[in-house]
């Protein structure tokens, strides 16, 4: 089947259908004795997804809500849903959603070039492309816009020095949005761009982080000499803060699992099925204790009142009822959610959470000391509540002493 005989008019039903027999013959069922490789800094498992994300796009099921003339099938979230309650149970390729389709491409969607938005978002529908986000930087990454890595104009060129840290999976990509500064005459929000630019291009450095807790999923990466063209800057030059903009909005729903874009269910590496708290449970001889079965059954409560605010807030957006902003409101829950999770599930695993013996219950420890990552994603909690205080509640903005300054004239790291 081709990507685009599955575009032909269907109700949800029939797509699921579709979906259902086309998912049995073509994807790997899941195997819980055998669980896929989908460790994010596993080399292997990316290479594995991109081979599974071309067999959903040859099977037609690739970018459902993507539009037709950039790969996708143009369809509504209702077909997604659908689709993600049928995928349940095959191995999908779930690291490609976070930040590829929910944050990269849906960015590009909004505001890269015709040409960028054919190519790219096509390519990473085929598996081919990976995308990645070159935000943070060193010096800080809640003060996006306070950024310093530089994009100098030299002929017909850019040239970019800085340098960017904690992005996510760049080991893996083939490109990424980076935030540059190209004037600092202007207040900080006022002179940056945003490129589109090979990860492999000379004058990139590009180094792993390793992380307490053994993975190295992370990136920093140096910028010195780095030349990209025109046809790299997304959006107009100097208005890149637009662009972060609606990268933010797309980070935020994604990260609180509301993206339309995200194909198949649940996030791909931290959230523990209603039943593995019970298999958990059951390891650590601890199934029958009614305070343990409280505890699994507030967890399970809380994350249905969190789908039931994805839901809630996505289609207020949707409206317009709510903000863009009010993407903050299902970040911040789902780390609250999360918290509970990964607490409750040390609780539940006790003291055999932090020893490598026959229950096997260390990667529930080694899980817990990831636990914070969770409120530093897609901006730190804190900057979730400040967005929520100022640009839902609308209550007075933060002081700021940089507000309307020129970049060059803002003091920085001086007493
Ligand atoms: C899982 C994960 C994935 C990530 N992926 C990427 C990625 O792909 N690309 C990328 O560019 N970055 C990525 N990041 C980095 C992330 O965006 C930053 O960690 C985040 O924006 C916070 O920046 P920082 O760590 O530099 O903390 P800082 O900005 O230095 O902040 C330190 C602390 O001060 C608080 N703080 C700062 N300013 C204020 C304020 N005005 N009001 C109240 N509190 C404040 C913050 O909340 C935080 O607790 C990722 C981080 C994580 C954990």
């Amino acid at each position: 089947m081709s990507q685009t005989t599955a575009t032909e008019e269907f109700t949800v039903t029939e797509f699921a259908a579709r979906a259902r027999s086309w998912l049995a013959a073509n994807m790997p069922r899941l195997d819980p004795q055998h669980p896929p490789r989908n460790g994010r800094d596993d080399e292997g498992a990316w290479q594995r997804a991109r081979e599974l994300q071309r067999r959903l796009y040859d099977g037609g099921f690739a970018g459902i809500c993507f539009p037709r003339e950039y790969g996708g099938l143009g369809l509504d979230i209702r077909y997604q849903k659908a689709f993600d309650i049928e995928s349940d149970g095959y191995e999908m390729p779930l690291i490609l959603n976070v930040p590829t389709f929910t944050i990269c491409c849906a960015t590009l969607l909004d505001t890269g070039s015709e040409e960028q938005k054919r190519r790219h978002i096509h390519a990473a529908l085929r598996g081919e492309e990976v995308l990645v986000q070159l935000l943070s930087e060193p010096s800080g990454g809640s003060d996006l816009a306070g950024l310093i890595t530089r994009a100098d104009r030299d002929g017909d060129s850019w040239v970019i020095s800085g340098a960017k840290t904690w992005s996510t999976s760049a080991f893996a990509a083939d490109y990424g949005l980076l935030l540059a500064r190209t004037d600092s005459t202007v207040p900080k929000h006022d002179g940056l761009t945003m490129f589109l630019m090979p990860i492999d291009a000379p004058g990139v450095t590009l180094r792993r982080i390793e992380q307490v807790d053994g993975t190295n999923e992370f990136c920093e990466e140096f910028f010195d000499g780095l030349r990209l063209g025109d046809d790299a800057v997304v959006g107009e030059v100097n208005k890149g803060w637009d662009v972060a903009s609606r990268l933010l909005f797309h980070e935020r729903r994604a990260v609180g699992q509301g993206s339309e874009f995200a194909s198949g269910r649940g996030p791909e590496r931290t959230e523990m099925a209603a039943g593995d708290f019970l298999v958990l449970a059951a390891d650590a001889g601890t199934v029958d204790d009614p305070l343990i079965q409280d505890k699994i059954g507030r967890v399970l409560a809380r994350r249905m009142v969190r789908d039931c605010l994805v839901d809630y807030v996505g289609r207020a957006m949707r409206t317009g009822a709510l903000p863009p902003a009010a993407g903050s409101l299902i970040r911040l829950f789902h780390s609250d959610v999360t918290f509970l999770e990964v607490d409750t599930a040390t609780e539940v695993a006790g003291p055999l959470g932090v020893v490598d013996g026959d229950a096997q219950l260390l990667r529930v420890g080694k899980r817990y000391l990831s636990r914070q990552t969770v409120a530093l994603g897609g901006g730190s909690n804190e900057m979730a509540r400040n967005v929520i205080a100022e640009r839902v509640l609308g209550l007075p903005r933060e002081y700021a002493a940089d507000r309307g300054v020129p970049f060059n004239q803002v003091r920085h790291n001086r007493a």
